[in-house]
């Protein structure tokens, strides 16, 4: 399993940002969580039907917003594992995605940030956000 989180609170990010410290976290750590596992495929061998995720606005084990993304196969195939070094690849990808994704309503659509393998009907999920929690990881996200 990869875990990653943001070190940073959240709230002084977005305010150092000049971003509204309101908008939906979790949609946008939902809406992250969906990106990454969507264009996964393109970096490791496997299917978006192969990996699961979850994320969280705070994690015990972490002590910070966290996404948490493994295979979906029992006991695993080692799929998480081959692609944890590239993550910061998959982040600044995913951020492109959805930068350049022309879908205009906040919950995305099913070429960004929609998945039709959500167990949560694709909500809630926030663009803005998760483009503002993508920044965050580039700069501070820490894997592990
Ligand atoms: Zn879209
Ligand atoms: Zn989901």
């Amino acid at each position: 399993m990869i875990k990653f989180h943001i070190l940073l609170q959240h709230e002084n990010f977005f305010r150092e940002m000049g971003i509204d410290p309101y908008l939906d976290i979790f949609g946008g750590l939902h809406a992250v969580e969906h990106a990454l596992i969507g264009i996964m495929p393109l970096y490791a061998l496997c299917d978006r039907h192969d990996i699961g995720g979850v994320s969280t606005p705070y994690h015990l084990d972490t002590e910070a917003a966290s996404i948490f993304i493994y295979d979906g196969h029992a006991g695993g195939v080692g799929i998480a594992k081959s692609i944890a070094l590239n993550m910061p690849k998959l982040w600044q990808a995913a951020l492109i995605l959805i930068g350049e994704c022309p879908c205009t309503p906040e919950d995305g659509c099913p070429a960004c940030i929609q998945s039709p393998k959500c167990g949560n009907n694709n909500k809630p999920l926030d663009k803005s956000a998760a483009t503002v929690i993508l920044l965050d990881l580039i700069q501070n996200g820490k894997i592990g």
